[in-house]
């Protein structure tokens, strides 16, 4: 898939929240959503003995919270914005499950590329 003005858009709003609040052992990634009507929604994950929440799991309740609903694409960024994460399995079958027609952002920050939900690699845990 192509990376479109507004997929670079949602990765540099990813970074921006990454090296913004990213910034304890709590919180190491954060994620952008654009919902189908070009909202964005930002999050950043939850780390903790208990299990914590990725940041892609919390972007879903801030959309929802938010009165927004279907994502249309979703990128997630580590290391202060520095790198793009690839969402993890439990992520993947959450977010496949309710936005089938998802568009990912991977890769390498200088060069990221969009993959169909159903079209990521697989990862580790983060
Ligand atoms: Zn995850």
């Amino acid at each position: 898939m192509t990376m479109r003005d507004t997929d670079r858009a949602l990765v540099q709003a990813a970074s921006a929240v990454a090296k913004l609040r990213c910034r304890s052992a709590a919180h190491t990634l954060a994620a952008a959503a654009r919902t189908a009507d070009g909202r964005v929604v930002s999050a950043v994950n939850v780390v903790h003995a208990t299990g914590g929440a990725c940041p892609e799991v919390v972007a879903i309740g801030t959309a929802v919270t938010q009165g927004v609903g279907a994502l249309e694409t979703i990128v997630t960024v580590g290391d202060r914005g520095r790198t793009l994460v690839t969402p993890c399995d439990a992520c993947r079958q959450l977010l496949g499950d309710l936005f089938p027609s998802l568009r990912v952002i991977i890769g390498p920050l200088d060069t990221p590329r969009v993959v169909p939900i159903t079209d990521l690699p697989p990862t580790t845990p983060h």
